[in-house]
């Protein structure tokens, strides 16, 4: 394992193949959310900075761009080829930057690698194969697929490895270049990933760049040079971004929040649906992913047995172990940050309220770890399941982020539907059911950019993954980093 230093580290941004430190000297502490200590320090980059990053990714685009795709194939083969060498570090640096705990995490390495991968053999795909058309007699005519030049990609602090890479990698192939602009509650792991991809890369073609959003978002997203911006993050900060990009009329990808649905149906396996439902909320991050199956839809029929089974699985001693986010015994990890760690306690009163508690509700590290003083002030929060008797609620509404779900009965395969959509996010969806016919049923009618049926969270390189509604709109694939020119030529002589 990788050690982690006591001292307190300073970390670069990245800009046009070196560390710099931002022009004001200025840094930002970033928080180990297990203890609430400072851990290391980031830079609070201005628009001095912005206009550096920008202004490398720009004058690296002509000779990046003009690589054969198969050259900047090689490139990213090789970047992928690295990942297994830097893969523990940038877990761990990761992990303890946002609380995802390791052992949850060792898969990464290898959705990474394939990613990278993934993306150099799309790079194949797109350089000079468009289709040829005869436009009559004398012309012809064919399409060509061009990159856009700077791209921004802005991360979200719970998936900072692979938001990164999922835009980073199939920007890069398709011939943009790239300014990665990371969350400032988790910058560390991408500093340290753009340093290294620099060191493979042509100077100047992935500049990694860390401030607050307020602060230096408008300026990049904004910036003429910037052709288009990938965000991952909250609604909120999508429609900022909105705003800054009127101006230019930019292109934007949104991978946004979510509310999604696991919905078990009395024909369902109970052990993997079980299973299914543990895993889509609180084992990964502590329910910090976007995708998280924080609705729990039971028929009714199954509903007071299957809520039983779920809080006997998760009391069994061992099923949720806190602790040190690096000790792979470890099961679950704190909140990633302070203000998100309040928002998640603030819900759980809030379903005091508007529902009644299964199981969970504790907060603190003074009262989870009592006997680990070191992580007495960390953000450590309960897994926690409320019983509701129906949808509305803010509880059902809201995207939490956090360790807490509702579960909610429904009689019909129709009524399940209508409450899996009565939403306005649209991201993912879990079914279990052993019946073939109502998993293409509900595959059709459920509103959401993903469903997974009789399994959960299948994310990697070889489906798109995207929202609808209020998820947002576009993923990170090669296609969406291209711009499609329409070519023709006379060839009579007039
Ligand atoms: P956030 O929207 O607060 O911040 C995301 C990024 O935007 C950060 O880097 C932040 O600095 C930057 N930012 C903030 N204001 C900005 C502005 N005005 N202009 C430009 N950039 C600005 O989101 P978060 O709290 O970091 O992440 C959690 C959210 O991300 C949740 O809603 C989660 O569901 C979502 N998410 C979605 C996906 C997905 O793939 N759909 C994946 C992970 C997280």
């Amino acid at each position: 394992m990788v050690e982690v230093q006591n001292e307190i580290k300073q970390y670069h941004n990245i800009i046009n193949g070196e560390q710099v430190s931002s022009s004001t000297r200025a840094t930002m502490d970033s928080i180990d959310p297990s203890t609430g200590n400072v851990w290391v320090e980031i830079p609070l980059s201005t628009k001095d900075d912005v206009e550096q990053a920008v202004s490398a990714a720009n004058d690296a685009f002509t000779n990046w761009s003009s690589l054969s795709s198969r050259e900047r194939g090689d490139y990213l083969r090789s970047i992928g080829d690295l990942i297994p060498q830097y893969g523990e570090e940038l877990l761990t640096l990761e992990t303890k930057n946002n609380g995802w705990v390791l052992d949850e995490f060792q898969y990464l390495t290898i959705v990474l690698k394939q990613i990278w991968y993934d993306a150099a053999g799309s790079a194949s795909l797109i350089g000079g194969k468009g289709e040829t058309v005869q436009l009559g007699t004398s012309s012809f005519g064919y399409t060509l697929r061009e990159p856009f030049g700077v791209v921004l990609g802005i991360l979200p602090w719970n998936a900072p490895l692979f938001t990164f890479t999922i835009k980073a990698a199939y920007a890069l192939a398709a011939g943009n270049t790239v300014v990665i602009k990371p969350s400032e509650h988790a910058a560390v792991a991408s500093l340290r990933y753009g340093e290294i991809l620099a060191e493979v890369l042509p100077l100047g073609v992935i500049n990694v760049i860390s401030g607050l959003g307020s602060e230096i978002g408008e300026s990049l997203v904004s910036h003429k040079q910037v052709k288009k911006v990938s965000l991952t993050g909250s609604k909120g900060t999508a429609q900022a971004i909105t705003k800054a990009s009127v101006s230019t009329l930019k292109p934007l990808i949104f991978e946004l929040g979510g509310k999604s649905p696991n919905i078990i149906f009395e024909d369902a396996n109970f052990e993997q649906a079980i299973n299914g439902v543990i895993h889509a909320i609180y084992t990964p991050n502590a329910g910090q992913i976007c995708a998280a199956g924080s609705r729990i839809l039971i028929q009714r029929t199954i509903y007071d047995e299957l809520i039983a089974q779920i809080k006997e699985k998760m009391q069994t001693p061992g099923a949720v172990k806190y602790g040190d986010t690096l000790n792979t015994v470890n099961t679950m990890g704190p909140i990633a940050n302070l203000p998100q760690y309040h928002k998640v306690c603030s819900y759980i009163e809030l379903g005091q309220q508007e529902g009644e508690i299964v199981f969970g509700g504790r907060t603190g590290g003074h009262t989870l770890l009592p006997d680990k003083p070191e992580f007495v002030n960390g953000y450590w929060v309960e897994p926690t399941l409320f019983k509701v008797d129906s949808n509305s609620y803010r509880i059902c509404q809201e995207e939490i982020f956090g360790p807490i779900a509702v579960a909610i009965p429904f009689d019909t395969e129709e009524e399940a539907v209508k409450i899996a959509n009565d939403t306005n996010f649209g991201l993912a969806a879990g079914v279990w059911t052993s019946n073939l016919g109502r998993a293409h049923r509900m595959i059709k009618n459920i509103e959401s950019g993903n469903v997974w049926v009789n399994t959960y969270s299948r994310v990697g390189a070889d489906l798109p993954f995207g929202g609808f509604k209020e998820s947002g709109y576009g993923t990170d694939t090669i296609l969406e980093y291209t711009r499609e020119k329409s070519c023709v030529i006379e060839i009579e002589d007039k």
